[in-house]
């Protein structure tokens, strides 16, 4: 792909003295002024590529004697100058979203960050990744189905005034629901008989107790895991559960590991 140059993005470009100019301030890059450079560097948009900043240059900054060519590769050595703005490769990259009416406000606040963070397909129906947003605990089908097909998915539970993420469940590869409700059973042995109860009308949970401030808190995090998917990284939530709250700033780190007595480590060897 051509060489696109954009200043710095974020950064202003400023006169520093007499002979020098700046790009940022934290702390700045400093370079040497000379005819017509401040001009031709407000040519850079990331958009134009050198064959059109030279032409560009020629018409609008004929005072410019330096070599576009050299005095770009020397900005860009400086790192006062980049190559375009760089966008991840994450169009592509299909999500699903499913939230029940409690879960609504999480799930949307996720969706507006996730847009503009470039991924445009966020109701696909082939997906990626699925994740699942409830408020209480969820019923544990959605997940077994989902680890049949071998899809993968990323619960979200917004349990009273905090949010747990994860864990990200790659089916047969990363420790799965199931894993995180056998670890939860040996030192709980009612558990299972809850598990049993729970996604019945019933038993739905009121309104959550969820500070707004902590449910956008949570967007961030359950974005940022989304984000580290679509763009190939290890997601925190992959073995482990992200609590959010219940104050907006309050991080804990729950490791689930696979369980001895759970056989979804077998799915990808059936
Ligand atoms: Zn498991």
């Amino acid at each position: 792909m051509a060489f696109r140059p954009a200043v710095r993005p974020g950064a202003p470009l400023l006169r520093r003295d007499a002979t020098h100019l700046q790009v940022g301030t934290s702390p700045g890059i400093v370079f040497a002024d000379r005819p017509g450079l401040l001009a031709f560097l407000r040519l850079l948009d990331g958009a134009r590529d050198i064959g059109r900043l030279r032409s560009l240059a020629r018409e609008r900054v004929p005072e410019l004697e330096a070599d576009v060519g050299a005095t770009l590769d020397e900005l860009l050595a400086l790192g006062a100058v980049v190559d375009g703005p760089q966008r991840p490769a994450r169009p592509a990259y299909e999500l699903a979203i499913h939230s029940d009416p409690g879960g609504v406000a999480l799930a949307d606040t996720t969706r507006s960050i996730l847009m503009e963070s470039g991924l445009t397909r966020l109701s696909s129906t082939e997906p990626d990744l699925t994740v699942v947003v409830s408020c209480g605990e969820p019923s544990r089908a959605t997940f077994e189905q989902a680890s049949l097909w071998g899809l993968t998915h990323l619960p979200v539970v917004i349990d009273e005034d905090r949010v747990r993420i994860g864990p990200l469940v790659r089916p047969g590869v990363t420790p799965c629901v199931g894993c995180h409700d056998l670890h939860r059973a040996d030192w709980d042995p009612a558990w299972p008989a809850l598990l049993l109860q729970l996604g019945r009308p019933a038993t739905g949970a009121s309104a959550a107790a969820l500070a707004a401030t902590t449910c956008h808190a949570a967007a961030v995090e359950l974005a940022v895991e989304v984000l580290s998917h679509a763009d190939g990284r290890r997601a925190r939530s992959v073995g482990q559960c992200l609590l959010v709250g219940p104050a907006p700033d309050e991080r804990t780190v729950r490791p689930v590991p696979f369980h001895h007595r759970c056989a979804c480590d077998l799915l990808e060897t059936a």
